[in-house]
């Protein structure tokens, strides 16, 4: 069987990555959005298990040296990381995995899965991420702050991805990532076994 596909989605806080995530989810069968484990706290409506399985910094020290963590990372004073095991059981099932992961992730995961596909979703101006971010609702001030000066240090990552994705409107920026990961699966170099059953059958090899 053939391996599904590792996607990493990174970009900004506010640029509407979980969003497009779900949809994508729901539009397309046979991917695996991957939950994370974090420290933080549950924000309002968010359940354990759906959205994060929320553990303490004990229970992620010892998944981390447990060898548990595909990647991880601190992110605003929290560590978050993406439990290895469900993400290579589901991609060698055929599969494909996708995850929502910051930039410091995206990092490990280009050293470690060499074969993964790096997209960045930006928001269509700096001036809509300021106005997305603020109309959460759900952080404090000096959060927000620190947030959208994040989101300008990262945008200096995005030479290290492989796709850069706009959201300004959610189903077309769905769409171009569909259009992504159909085109991925035509690389010949994913596609090396097909190419060389065609051979054999015509008895070139
Ligand atoms: P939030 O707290 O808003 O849900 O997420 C904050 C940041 O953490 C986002 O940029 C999100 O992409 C990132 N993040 C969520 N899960 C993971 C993960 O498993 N690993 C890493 N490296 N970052 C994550």
């Amino acid at each position: 069987m053939k391996k599904g596909l590792l996607i990493v989605l990174s970009g900004p806080s506010g640029a509407g990555k979980g969003t497009i995530c779900q949809n994508l989810c729901r539009q397309l069968m046979g991917i695996y959005y991957s939950i994370s484990v974090t420290t933080r706290p549950p924000r309002r409506g968010e359940k354990d298990g759906v959205n994060y399985y929320f553990i303490t910094e004990r229970e992620f020290e010892d998944l981390k040296e447990q060898g548990g963590l595909l990647e991880w990372a601190r992110v605003y004073g929290n560590y978050y990381g993406t439990p290895r095991y469900k993400v290579e059981q589901r991609r060698s099932e055929g599969c494909d995995v996708i995850l929502e992961i910051d930039i410091e992730g995206a990092k490990q995961v280009r050293e470690r899965c060499e074969d993964a596909v790096f997209l960045f979703l930006l928001p269509p101006s700096m001036k809509e991420l300021r106005t997305r971010i603020e109309g959460r609702g759900t952080e404090r001030p000096d959060i927000i702050k620190e947030r959208f000066s994040t989101a300008y240090r990262e945008l200096e990552e995005i030479r290290h991805y492989d796709y850069m994705v706009i959201n300004d409107d959610i189903q077309e920026a769905v769409d171009i990532i569909k259009a992504v990961i159909a085109a991925e699966k035509c690389r010949v170099s994913r596609n090396e076994e097909i190419l060389n059953r065609l051979l054999e059958e015509g008895g070139i090899r």
